[in-house]
């Protein structure tokens, strides 16, 4: 074998032989593998034998990643995308074409419905909007190509709760599938293909990777709605990166314990803000007086997440100062190990009008946190001092 450096340094690298196992994931970067010959890789790329050929197509991180996310969502197929959007986006395609119609809830992440409301309309597909707390307007929207009904578990920023065994009785019943958007309930909390959906996708870039350091999207599902899945991932390049997926597999190892500290302290931030002089109103579903918690009650498992939406009685200019003022940081996403907030009005609700946003209860003085897992005194001095007032429970 030649001995020259310019053989030699640029060689293909070999892993060492393993006899033991590593406690921790290698991150597996390549982008292709070398293959023993053409019908070996023939059959893998066919998917008729397990392994690896190209990245775009699977990758070891991204498959240790999915299996513990349909496990915990008992699904039979999991798919792992480079953004909660890239799992959208792959549920949609791998299920719609042009002449279909969908039903979308008319509280969804903003992205989503400019996804579904917009693009779709590019490529002939139409969307309806629909109240799907009302379940006789969401009937109503169907029609007879009606393929498809999205809704979130639980809605930004007001925190309502859909009914998922509802949505999916009125799917079912008109031929359709009920997709969910899990990401605000996590697995944890909620499993809504056990509830009915046929479809549940989250962005693991909030609570479930939870360190605020990856972006990544997940798709659960069933096989019988499975056969375009991996063509979508592939040919869309929608595919996840190893990387992102190695930390969101760190991350997913402590999120039960995360989510339950920081769904007690939002609990506990929810009932003494409601007690607050400044404010004016609080969206949690935990607390009694919120108009979806029977069925939040109902539909979780041990907690109702840990995002907590507060009104001041002063509108933007308290908002303002509030925001000025406290220590908390203002970061427009969620689910970081720290307490953050954000501005519904100013950020993931600007593109509404007006007079939509009042409608649904957005004001200037609406403040979403995103409780985190530090002692809840903590958050609650952060906020107190801020208030404006006292900030002391009257
Ligand atoms: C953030 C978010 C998304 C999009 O996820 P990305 O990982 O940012 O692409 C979708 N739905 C909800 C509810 C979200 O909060």
């Amino acid at each position: 074998m030649s001995q020259r450096p310019d053989d030699i340094c640029p060689r293909m690298e070999q892993l060492p032989h393993l006899t033991t196992n590593p406690a921790a994931p290698p991150i597996f970067s390549a982008s292709v593998y070398a293959c023993d010959e053409p019908q070996q890789a023939f059959d893998v790329l066919e998917g008729n034998q397990p392994g690896y050929v190209y990245q775009r197509g699977e990758h070891p991180n991204a498959d240790m990643f999915g299996e513990k996310i349909r496990q915990l969502h008992r699904g039979e197929r999991v798919a792992v995308a480079s953004s909660g959007m890239g799992a959208l986006v792959t549920a949609l395609f791998a299920q719609l074409e042009s002449g279909d119609h969908i039903v979308i809830s008319n509280q969804l992440y903003g992205e989503s419905t400019v996804l579904m409301e917009s693009e779709l309309s590019r490529l002939g597909i139409t969307c309806s909007v629909a109240d799907t707390w009302d379940l006789q307007q969401t009937a109503d929207a169907f029609t007879g190509s009606t393929k498809l009904l999205v809704a979130e578990t639980i809605a930004n920023p007001l925190l309502r709760v859909t009914d998922i065994a509802a949505l999916s009785k009125i799917a079912h019943e008109r031929g359709a599938k009920l997709l969910i958007d899990n990401t605000f309930a996590t697995p944890v909390f909620c499993q809504p293909l056990v509830l009915g959906a046929d479809w549940v996708m989250e962005s693991v870039t909030k609570m479930i990777n939870g360190h605020t350091d990856a972006t990544l999207g997940v798709l659960c599902g069933y096989e019988r709605d499975w056969q375009r899945v991996p063509r979508v991932l592939r040919s869309w390049g929608l595919a996840s990166s190893p990387w992102d997926c190695w930390l969101s597999s760190r991350g997913l190892a402590t999120m039960h314990l995360r989510m339950g500290r920081a769904a007690e302290n939002a609990l506990s931030i929810a009932n003494w803000l409601a007690s607050c002089d400044e404010v004016q109103r609080v969206d949690y579903p935990g607390l009694q007086s919120h108009p979806d918690h029977q069925i939040a009650a109902k539909q979780f498992d041990g907690g109702f997440g840990n995002i907590v939406t507060f009104h001041l009685i002063g509108g933007r200019d308290a908002a303002d100062g509030f925001i000025q003022r406290t220590q908390i940081p203002f970061c427009p996403s969620l689910g970081e190990t720290f307490t953050t907030l954000s501005h519904p009005e100013s950020t993931s609700h600007r593109a509404m009008a007006a007079d939509q946003r009042s409608a649904i209860g957005i004001a200037g003085g609406t403040i979403r946190l995103s409780v985190g897992i530090e002692s809840v005194e903590y958050i609650r001095t952060q906020i107190g001092d801020a208030l404006g007032g006292d900030g002391v429970a009257h």
